[in-house]
């Protein structure tokens, strides 16, 4: 619409409130300003503003208000979730962890509770147990579910070491959930390369800061693993810690972070190989691979077979380039400004794209929160049976009443 105004396809805006026009005051007094300089009149449906002094300060004193109200309801639901952890009530957390079943409040007479998923339970014990009093590696871990065939919660039977550090360093499962062990703020973007399977540069970087023990609260939840059993998987995970940090020396990698694989897109990283096995005294030489041809980390089956590469090699081609480049530096200021477009095009495309997904999130909460009531008997097979048809037929797009049952 702000494009549209500047090009003088709009004359008039309706809006129906100042409070719907921008979220924050300075955005709407932004926005004002712009639609008055382009020549479009704002007509406020809930109050005429006829240009004069007294009206202007009443839809700026509307805009105050409305942002002040705004981050009111934001800061009193933070509150409300930290007063029920307080309190030792799990309606603090808005999800449970693996092995429990989340029963909001309207299904639990009023009080919502972690459940135990029995068959997740024996999951989450076998893990520690693993790792704990058998000490096998988080991997021999990820290989051993998967041969068993275990879901994760999402229906995958990939399980990721990343997974099994989180679960058994999580003390809900000896009966302590923790609320408010982390917080995220907004941070500069850090990435040196795209991720593995997002193309676009993250847009709005938050970053996950831990807040110190003294500040979190328990809230109490069934226990599943015996503190003992927890306790050893800890020795075992710091173990596993320390054994890692006594490998990091060696020599830094010019492009580490950098460089990553044409043809699966995973990372290459770096990596030492001796000159000569016998006499180890002669060096090493240095390559570049790619992550995805070991095997070891895909469960026994590499997903890629490009080749390595000399560090010496890759590195001074690297350099060559980057050298040729800065002879000429309208070739730098040209890919600057096509980067520039692009990034602005995957802003617009990426926008439609986020709200598609969001809106299939929110069919499948729907979906699994009609499933719980029939199976907790709320719902009758005669009621059950067309809703979720309708949800399952509800198209990406369509707007439906899903989110708000
Ligand atoms: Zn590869």
């Amino acid at each position: 619409m702000r494009d549209a105004v500047a090009t003088g396809e709009i004359e008039r805006v309706y809006v129906l409130a100042p409070d719907r026009l921008a979220r924050r005051y300075a955005h709407q007094v932004l926005l004002m300003e712009e639609f008055h300089r382009a020549g479009a009149e704002v007509i406020f449906l809930n109050h005429a503003i006829g240009g004069t002094a007294e009206d202007d300060l009443l839809l700026q004193i509307q805009g105050v208000i409305a942002e002040y109200e705004r981050s009111k309801i934001l800061e009193r639901s933070r509150r409300g979730r930290r007063h029920a952890a307080q309190s030792g009530l799990v309606s603090a957390f808005t999800t449970s962890p693996y092995s429990y079943r989340y029963v909001p409040k309207a299904l639990g007479a009023g009080v919502a509770r972690f459940d135990v998923v029995p068959e997740e339970a024996r999951v989450v014990r076998l893990i520690f147990a693993w790792v704990g009093l058998e000490r096998v590696s988080l991997r021999e871990v990820c290989r051993r579910l998967q041969q068993a065939g275990v879901m994760t919660r999402r229906g995958s039977t990939r399980w990721y070491a990343a997974t099994l550090g989180g679960m058994l360093t999580n003390t809900a499962y000896i009966g302590r959930a923790i609320y408010g062990h982390a917080r995220y703020v907004s941070g500069p973007p850090k990435l040196l390369r795209p991720l593995r399977g997002h193309p676009d540069p993250c847009r709005r970087p938050s970053v996950r800061v831990k807040v110190p023990r003294e500040e979190w609260i328990e809230v109490p939840v069934p226990a599943l693993v015996d503190a003992a059993v927890f306790e050893a998987a800890q020795m075992q995970l710091q173990e596993n810690r320390q054994r890692k940090r006594a490998s990091w020396t060696g020599p830094r990698w010019l492009l580490q972070g950098l460089t990553v694989c044409r043809r699966c897109g995973y990372a290459y990283y770096g990596k030492t190989a001796p000159q000569s096995k016998r006499d180890p005294a002669k060096g090493v030489y240095c390559y570049y691979r790619c992550s995805g041809t070991d095997g070891y980390r895909f469960d026994g089956h590499a997903v890629c077979d490009n080749l390595q590469i000399r560090g010496d090699y890759l590195e001074q081609a690297v350099w060559d380039r980057v050298r040729a480049l800065l002879q000429h530096p309208d070739r730098v200021a040209g890919e600057y400004h096509r980067r520039l477009a692009q990034t602005q095009a995957h802003a617009n495309r990426s926008e439609d794209v986020l709200q598609l997904e969001r809106q299939i999130a929110r069919l499948e909460r729907g979906i699994g929160r009609l499933i719980d009531s029939y199976a907790e008997g709320v719902i009758e097979p005669d009621e059950f049976q067309p809703r979720i048809t309708g949800l399952k037929r509800a198209e990406p797009g369509s707007k439906s009443s899903v989110g708000r049952q």
